[in-house]
């Protein structure tokens, strides 16, 4: 099922790789990494269910928010 699929974020203020199921996300998708940094998930989430295919490249944080 499309739920039980891990996707791989990486953290861009920290590198940290975390490894998390779609179901997961969807359950919390403004979770945040150890260093504070949002995912933001909800948006990853469109993204796959927009059939996106370079779901393994997610960065976290998202460009927009940046300095
Ligand atoms: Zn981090």
């Amino acid at each position: 099922m499309f739920d039980e699929k891990s996707v791989s974020l990486t953290c861009t203020q920290c590198s940290q790789q975390i490894t998390k199921t779609i179901g997961w996300l969807k359950q919390n998708p403004d979770f945040a990494c150890d260093c504070g940094q949002s995912f933001e998930a909800h948006k990853l989430i469109r993204r796959l269910e927009q059939g996106e295919k370079s779901v393994g490249k997610f960065v976290a944080g998202l460009r927009k928010r940046g300095k």
